[in-house]
């Protein structure tokens, strides 16, 4: 196996006194989508969080390309190369689409995304440009919220739960766009509640059960027995 780009080494997580993630070992390669599944509140997000520089941990609980940034502030993370597409999108209702799009370019790392390459991934938000946000529909705006993570030109892309609330149809045509941005050589982490799409289009799976890895392994070596075990514990 390639050396990792992202290795998380027993990683723990608190929000005050309750721990949500305990020891947690995960490695992403080169160019390689991982899915995180797990029921609700089996501590996905937070997982996400942590890498992302929004929860406080132990400094060499995340190593980026063998350097540790756990617990950096979320700012130097981006710069360091890791962009959060979070869940609910969070998009900034008064700007328009391109509006929210150049934010996410506003760190400068140099890269091969920018707002033409943007549109030609996504060619209904060139349509839209200077629609408000808001106007769109849901997954129109999932695609904004895409855009703005890779207008950061990120190494990894985290996207939390980015079939949240969508039509079928929708999930299938974002999830459609990930070749794509992985044929740039960025890594993925995927957060899904989708199993099936999960096991789709990641090429490695880890299950979270009560903030412990309760199952990992390559997706086509997972059957739904596994996978039911390890989510629901039984
Ligand atoms: P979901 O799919 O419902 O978003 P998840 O797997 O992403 O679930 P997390 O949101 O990471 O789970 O939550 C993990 C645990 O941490 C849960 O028990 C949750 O209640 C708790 N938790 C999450 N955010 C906070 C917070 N801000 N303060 C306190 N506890 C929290």
């Amino acid at each position: 196996m390639p050396d990792p780009i992202l290795e998380l080494r027993d990683l723990d997580a608190h929000y005050g006194d309750f721990q949500a993630l305990f020891g947690v070992s995960m490695r992403v390669a080169e160019g390689e989508v991982v899915a995180v599944i797990g029921a609700n509140g089996a501590g996905k997000s937070t997982l996400l969080k942590c890498i992302a520089g929004a929860m406080p941990v132990r400094h060499n609980a995340i190593q980026l390309y063998g350097v540790s940034i756990g617990g950096d502030p979320a700012h130097d993370v981006v710069s360091r190369g890791i962009a959060l597409v979070p869940e609910g999108r969070r998009l900034f209702p008064s700007l328009s689409v391109e509006e929210n799009l150049l934010i996410g370019g506003q760190l400068g790392r140099k890269g091969p995304w920018n707002l033409k390459r943007v549109y030609e991934l996504f060619p209904v938000l060139e349509e839209r440009r200077h629609q408000p946000a808001p106007s769109l529909s849901g997954g129109q705006q999932q695609m904004v919220a895409i855009g703005r993570a890779l207008m950061a030109n990120p190494r990894l892309l985290l996207c939390d739960e980015i079939s949240l609330g969508l039509a079928p149809i929708v999930i299938r045509d974002i999830y459609a766009r990930i070749p794509a941005i992985v044929a740039e050589g960025l890594s993925l982490i995927i957060v899904e509640q989708d199993v099936v799409q999960a096991l789709k289009t990641a090429r490695y799976v880890y299950c979270l059960q009560e903030g412990r890895v309760a199952l990992q392994g390559e997706a086509k070596a997972l059957t739904r027995e596994k996978i039911s075990a390890a989510y629901f514990g039984v």
